[in-house]
C-alpha cells in the first residue's frame, strides 16, 4: 500500500521552541518508518497550512525528500520541480499551482472596493509593512516578509461591528469568495479547503490497483475536512485545550504539539491500525 501523509504545522507538527530542523527530522523519520514497514510502499508527504508558500518552503527544503506544500489553507500547492528554463514561480526551485480561480491581486482589488461601504472597517496584510505584520503576529521581520508574499488569500483584522461583518461576508460570497476565522485573523479567499485540495493531490498519486491510504494530522477547524477524509487522523489539542474530533476508529489524540509528539503519535497510530507484516 502507498501512503499520503498530510500535516498541519502550527499547533500540530510545530510548537514554540522547536527549530525547523527538528520538524524536518520528524518528517524524515516517519517517512523512513513507513517505508521500512513495507519496502514496496511509497509515502508522499504534504505540509498543509494557512501559511504562504514562501513560509513553508524553508521547512520543506530541510526534509530529505521534500514534501509537497499546500499553502494558504488549500488555495494552492507547490512542489519542487526539476530545473527548467522557466523561472520558478515560487522561489527556490518550487513551482506552484493555484487551486482557486482568484489571485491575491484580485482579492486586494475587491477588498479596496468593499472598504468604501460605510461600516466595512478592516485592515489586512496588504495594508501593512513587514514591521507592522511582525508586530501583529509575533513573527520576526524576515518571516513577516514571507507571510506577506501571498498567492490567493488575505488575512484581515475586522474593526467594524457584527452586523457590518455579516453584510461583508455576504458581499464576499456574492463575489465567489469565502471568509473563515483563523486563530488571530479572518481569512478572505476563494472557495478552497485543505481537504478539497488534498483530494486533488490524492488523484495525482493514485496508481491503479494500489491502495493509497491517507494519514492526516491537525488541530483546528481549518483541518477538519482534511482529518475527516483521511483513513487515520492524529488530532492535537486546539487553542482552548479541546480536540475538534473525538477519539474513535482511526482517530487518535496527541497530548501536545511538536515534532516529538507528532512522530510518536503517528507511529503509534500506524502500528495500532496497520500492524507490521510478519516476516517469512
Ligand atoms: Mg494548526
Amino acid at each position: 500500500m502507498d501512503w499520503l501523509v498530510a500535516t498541519d504545522l502550527d499547533g500540530t507538527l510545530l510548537d514554540d521552541g522547536y527549530p525547523l530542523a527538528e520538524a524536518a527530522r520528524a518528517v524524515d523519520l516517519l517517512h523512513q518508518r513507513i517505508t521500512e514497514r513495507d519496502p514496496q510502499s511509497t509515502a508522499h508527504f504534504v505540509l498543509a497550512s494557512s501559511k504562504t508558500c514562501a513560509e513553508l518552503i524553508p521547512l520543506a527544503r530541510r526534509c530529505a525528500s521534500p514534501p509537497l506544500v499546500l499553502f494558504e489553507n488549500g488555495a494552492g500547492w507547490a512542489w519542487q520541480s526539476v530545473p527548467t528554463s522557466d523561472p520558478p514561480a515560487c522561489g527556490d526551485g518550487y513551482r506552484i499551482e493555484r487551486l482557486t480561480n482568484i489571485s491575491y491581486a484580485d482579492i486586494r482589488a475587491l477588498l479596496t472596493r468593499l472598504r468604501r461601504h460605510p461600516g466595512f472597517d478592516f485592515l489586512g496584510f496588504g495594508d501593512w509593512a513587514a514591521a507592522e505584520v511582525a508586530a501583529r503576529t509575533g513573527l520576526d521581520e524576515p518571516a513577516a516578509r514571507a507571510a506577506k508574499r501571498r498567492e490567493a488569500s488575505e488575512p484581515i483584522l475586522w474593526q467594524g461591528g457584527k452586523r457590518a461583518l455579516r453584510a461583508f461576508r455576504s458581499e464576499l460570497e456574492r463575489s465567489g469568495l469565502s471568509l473563515t476565522q483563523g486563530g488571530r485573523f479572518l481569512h478572505v479567499a476563494g472557495r478552497c479547503s485543505k481537504g478539497a485540495a488534498l483530494a486533488q493531490i490524492q488523484a495525482q498519486f493514485e496508481t491503479p490497483g494500489r491502495p493509497l491510504f491517507k494519514l492526516a494530522c491537525g488541530d483546528a477547524g481549518n483541518d477538519l475536512d482534511m482529518l475527516r477524509r483521511a483513513d487515520l487522523a492524529l488530532v492535537f489539542p486546539n487553542r482552548d485545550g479541546g480536540y475538534i474530533l473525538p477519539e474513535g476508529a482511526g482517530v487518535a489524540h496527541a497530548p501536545r504539539a511538536g515534532p516529538e509528539n507528532w512522530l510518536a503519535g503517528a507511529t503509534r497510530l500506524l502500528d495500532s491500525q496497520y500492524p507490521k507484516a510478519e516476516g517469512p
